[in-house]
């Protein structure tokens, strides 16, 4: 290759024997055998075992005493075989060694603050040296997965007609429901850009500027709470396309899918990937992103509660259970009923099915023949119910779905399902002030034949927006837009915005609107989401170079940092708090 290196470390194979080559990478180990001293050197590749040999090389024996881990070297030598117990038949270099000739250090290695072969640093600890970190399998494999799939995802855009275009970063509030970064600017004192909470309106202006089809691997910024799926910034495949229909949208996205699958060896999941019904998931699962790789579906009680003579049924406005399979002891059902509380149910009223098929219920002396019929389970089970109000049963038996899918070993991570979830509603009430409020963005359409009920019944207007859901992640959503400006304004007034502020915040997008906007829909594909679970990691942060801890800084450049009183002064900001 050059002066350094003629291949990789992980290269040399016994066909090399024979051969002088010259290597160089980082030292992974350094065992001084008496005389030998023999090091492993590392680079991106692997690692080949290194032999000094005083009686070869004084030189070289006398360079490697002062070598330690992580030390840069470069040495040049002969391939040889190993002795035949010497063999390593755990790595792909374990059959061979190289008798050094030279050796030189090419950089020192302070002592590390860890050592990379130790699985238990804490993760502050990794990303304040995150380029020791980068050294690790796990982080070289996940960076270069993500490098897999993203090249394949490219390509199939491309090869799907679509156009790779920029769109600014820094513009106005784009309403994806989180905060934005404010970007203060000299010029204009007083003013602020927002960074993109993703390209949305640009996407869709690109549609009435007649691009028919484009795409972007798009940085987003979004200024919320960290959590296992989420980082201030992040990439999304953003695509949109021009007469669209919706099944046309998402044969787009399984052909990014399959192709991302394959990239990496792997067997795609079936096509077309299965549909739900926001209500049907709402129903069976209890979540928009239920996790299919494990049963235990919800099931209702609504009707047959009715005339109970258990209180908290009768008087509920929902009633639901779930059967997990398993006879929970009184410990264990107080856990759930611990957990089930954290996500604001009053209580959780159980029947457990003992293996004799005998049922242990406080509540069960309440409950008719019909009921206890409705609720039949099998030896070895436990139902448990929440009543209360829909939405407070949705959330609480979706909580307490997915516990004891983990709890109970229930995940089969073999299974591969990807899920369509359509049909969402439009609007739903906003927790706080209880205005509607866009479930997906306010650019997209009501369903067919929903335009009406904006004004006359919000709540029960449908919309042609979409999500993709794997292994309990919103990979993605989607929606077919509304196009029409009259359309776009009556929805901006059902979700209590004056003509004035929809003026204001969007009237340059409802003035495009007004000048030949065909029907169009798209996309956004949350491309780290997809690379943690194709890698099999739990937080997404494991899969980015540079991320932020979940607090929400980045403990390698120290950033976020105050800046000088002169700076905030040509800025026009006065901190109430001065800077310490
Ligand atoms: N802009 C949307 C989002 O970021 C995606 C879309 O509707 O295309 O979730």
């Amino acid at each position: 290759m050059n002066r350094w290196r003629d291949l990789y470390c992980g290269e040399l194979r016994p066909d090399d024997v024979g051969r002088t080559v010259a290597v160089a990478g980082w030292v992974a180990r350094r065992r001084d055998h008496g005389g030998l001293i023999f090091i492993d050197l590392r680079d991106h590749t692997g690692i080949v075992q290194l032999v000094v040999n005083p009686e070869r090389s004084k030189e070289a024996a006398a360079a490697a005493h002062a070598i330690r881990s992580e030390f840069v070297v470069h040495a040049r030598g002969e391939v040889v075989n190993r002795a035949p117990d010497a063999v390593n038949p755990n790595i792909a270099t374990g059959g061979v060694e190289v008798q050094v000739d030279e050796l030189e250090v090419v950089a020192r290695s302070e002592p590390l603050p860890f050592q990379l072969d130790d699985d238990g640093v804490e993760e502050p600890l990794r990303l304040r040296y995150r380029y020791l970190d980068l050294r690790r399998d796990r982080m070289q494999r996940n960076l270069r997965l993500s490098a897999t799939v993203i090249a394949a995802i490219r390509r199939s855009m491309e090869e799907q007609g679509f156009i790779d275009v920029w769109t600014p970063t820094m513009t106005l509030g784009t309403p994806e429901g989180a905060r934005d970064f404010l970007v203060p600017v000299r010029l204009q004192p007083g003013k602020f850009f927002a960074l993109a909470q993703s390209p949305q309106l640009f996407k869709q202006t690109f549609m009435i500027g007649g691009l028919d089809r484009y795409y972007q691997i798009a940085i987003c910024w979004r200024d919320e709470d960290l959590r296992a799926d989420r980082q201030f910034e992040f990439r999304q495949l953003d695509l949109e396309l021009a007469f669209p229909t919706r099944e046309e949208v998402l044969e787009v996205l399984e052909n990014v899918m399959v192709a991302s699958f394959e990239s990496l060896g792997r067997t795609p999941p079936a096509r077309p990937f299965r549909h739900l019904s926001y209500a049907d998931a709402m129903l069976r699962y209890g979540s928009d992103k239920p996790d299919l790789r494990f049963g235990v579906e919800i099931q209702d009680a609504t009707e047959v509660t009715r005339g109970s003579e258990f209180g908290v049924f009768a008087n509920a406005d929902c009633v639901r259970f779930l059967v997990a399979p398993t006879a929970f002891s009184r410990a264990e059902l107080q856990r759930l009923e611990d957990f089930a509380k954290e996500w604001g149910a009053k209580g959780l009223a159980y029947l457990v099915v003992d293996e004799s098929g005998e049922v242990r219920s406080p509540i069960a002396k309440f409950l008719s023949a019909d009921e206890l019929a409705a609720f039949a389970a099998p030896p070895g089970s436990t139902v448990l119910f929440a009543a209360d109000s829909q939405a407070m049963v949705e959330r609480v038996l979706g909580a307490l779905r997915s516990e004891l899918g983990q709890r109970l070993g229930l995940i089969d991570d073999a299974r591969d399902e990807l899920l369509w979830v359509i049909d969402f509603p439009l609007f739903l009430p906003d927790e706080e002030t209880g205005k509607w409020t866009f479930v997906h963005h306010p650019f997209t359409s009501p369903l067919e034949g929903h335009e009406d009920l904006i004004e006359s019944d919000p709540g029960g207007a449908l919309s042609q927006h979409y999500d993709l859901v794997w292994h309990g992640w919103e990979l993605g959503s989607g929606s077919i837009r509304v196009h029409q400006q009259e359309i776009q304004e009556r929805v901006f007034r059902a979700m209590g915005m004056t003509d004035e502020e929809a003026q204001a915040k969007f009237g340059w997008f409802l003035e495009a609107l007004r000048m030949g906007a065909p029907p169009h829909g798209g996309f956004a594909l949350g491309i780290e989401r997809v690379v943690a679970l194709f890698a099999g990691e739990a937080n997404i942060r494991e899969i980015i170079a540079f991320p932020k801890t979940a607090s929400g800084w980045d403990p390698l450049t120290g950033a976020p940092a105050p800046t000088t009183q002169e700076r905030l002064s040509e800025l026009g900001i006065k901190l109430q708090t001065p800077p310490a």
